[in-house]
């Protein structure tokens, strides 16, 4: 194949410019390499053998960039999936811009866990530039998979959230009032966490009204996609091809054998747009090192666990069977947080009215925008001090930063590195001049603006 070629797509075949034959490659090659150790000593037999009609030379060359084996270049199949997966990253970043939050506070607060998280974890880093949601909703407790490398280790499914007339009116009440204190980034929310969205039977009915209130269906992520083929294919319908686009729908792949039945069940035309997620044992893919996970290493042998968490929720999750909110933010997964997050406050509501009001206060509490003398703080756990004279080092893992900091702002903050302090109580017991203190209180905030300290609920709250 004539190098030239490659580098102009318009010369490759259209017929072999297939992006529904391309995904199922990268499919096949992501769930087991070995299938990679076959394509690349043969890839035309391979290409025959899997049916799938496409430029042999590029499709390596693609493969090869997929893997990171080889450096991006103007590759066509590479280039197609560019243009068709854009677009959905595109729809989601505009969706959680800062003009679609109704208090700057929450989306700076965003921010800030994010940057911490960075700290934190060296593999969170490689992530970061993911999108994270502002919300999630749950419609059950529990969930009915059980899956051993759950990384949020789910309970068995004991509640389901009926679609009674009661509890749709509850349910649009709940979601304008959403969009309304979250403002329109609430749109990226799913409506599942630690659940599997369709042991709810009602799901379809509640996604419709998660539609009517935000234009756009939430994501769906199942790990039934290849035990409930009808009702799927019905979902397919419900959602349409605009939406299948955006990446609406996808299937949790967790074993070789699930793969070929979804392949048998659904025409490749069907699951172009549907993201298979390869998290069966053999997968390319690493699991996040939390929850279930934690308990599996020797058992998957060579598999690769990654210290990083695989929440994506940075905000309020909101169970609608226990009628809970909690503010979560993901932590690297530890002893501490073996989950990969952490449960800053949860509370239980029992009407709108309520929700609102939780979530107005949860606000206000913990994510003003200045700090001052009346709050409690920590200092971030994941991140150590060293120092040497006026010098701080903040270490993280393979991160460091060094600041200036007086001898007293460094005796306040070693304390709050030890313990959850009221800042006022610290100032009188050191006895420090109002100078000493407004001082103190500014670089607190630089440190507050990193993401290193961390206000935390109050006695009152
Ligand atoms: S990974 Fe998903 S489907 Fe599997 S047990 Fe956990 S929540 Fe359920």
């Amino acid at each position: 194949m004539n190098k030239s070629v490659i580098n102009q797509p318009s010369n490759l075949n259209k017929k072999k410019l297939n992006w529904i034959d391309f995904k199922r490659l990268i499919e096949l090659i992501s769930v087991d390499l070995k299938n990679y150790k076959l394509f690349e000593k043969n890839p035309e037999k391979f290409l025959v053998e899997f049916a799938l009609n496409l430029e042999p030379y590029s499709a390596k060359e693609a493969v090869d960039i997929y893997l990171k084996k080889k450096k991006a270049v103007d590759n066509p199949y590479i280039m197609q999936a560019y243009k068709i997966i854009q677009p959905i990253y595109d729809d989601l970043f505009k969706r959680v811009d800062i003009s679609n939050f109704t208090f700057l506070k929450f989306q700076k607060w965003i921010q800030r866990k994010k940057k911490a998280l960075a700290w934190e974890s060296k593999e969170a880093r490689k992530i970061l530039s993911h999108f994270n949601a502002p919300v999630m909703f749950e419609l059950n407790q529990g969930c009915s998979s059980q899956c051993d490398f759950c990384c949020l280790n789910t309970h068995p499914l004991t509640k389901i959230y009926p679609y009674t007339k009661e509890n749709k009116k509850f349910w649009l009440e709940i979601l304008k009032i959403t969009k309304e204190e979250i403002g329109n980034a609430a749109s990226v929310g799913a409506c599942y966490f630690a659940t599997e969205p369709l042991d709810n039977f009602d799901y379809e009915k509640f996604i419709a009204d998660f539609y009517q209130v935000f234009y756009t269906f939430p994501q769906t992520t199942t790990v039934k996609g290849a035990t409930n083929i009808k009702r799927i294919k019905q979902l397919m319908n419900q959602l349409g091809l605009e939406e299948l686009q955006k990446a609406k729908l996808r299937f949790s792949i967790v074993s070789q054998e699930q793969l070929k039945l979804i392949y048998q069940n659904y025409t490749k035309k069907e699951l172009a747009y549907v993201e298979l997620l390869m998290n069966n044992k053999e997968s390319i893919h690493p699991y996040s090192d939390s929850g279930r996970a934690r308990n599996i290493h020797k058992k998957r042998g060579k598999k690769n666990f990654e210290a990083a968490p695989s929440v994506c929720l940075i905000g309020f999750l909101v169970n609608l069977c226990s009628k809970t909110i909690s503010l979560i933010t993901p932590r690297k997964p530890s002893n501490n947080y073996p989950l990969g997050m952490e449960i800053i406050s949860s509370k239980k509501f029992l009407t709108p009215k309520e929700y609102r009001h939780i979530i107005r206060k949860t606000i206000n509490i913990f994510m003003p925008f200045k700090i001052n003398k009346n709050h409690k703080l920590r200092f971030h756990s994941g991140i150590s001090i060293q120092s040497k004279g006026n010098i701080v080092t903040f270490l993280g893992e393979n991160i460091k930063r060094s600041l200036s900091l007086s001898a007293e702002s460094q005796t306040v903050l070693k304390k709050l590195q030890k313990e959850v302090c009221l800042i006022k109580n610290i100032f009188k017991e050191k006895k420090y001049s109002n100078f000493l203190r407004k001082s103190i209180l500014n670089r607190l905030q630089h440190l507050y603006d990193l993401g290193f300290l961390e206000i935390l609920e109050r006695e009152e709250y």
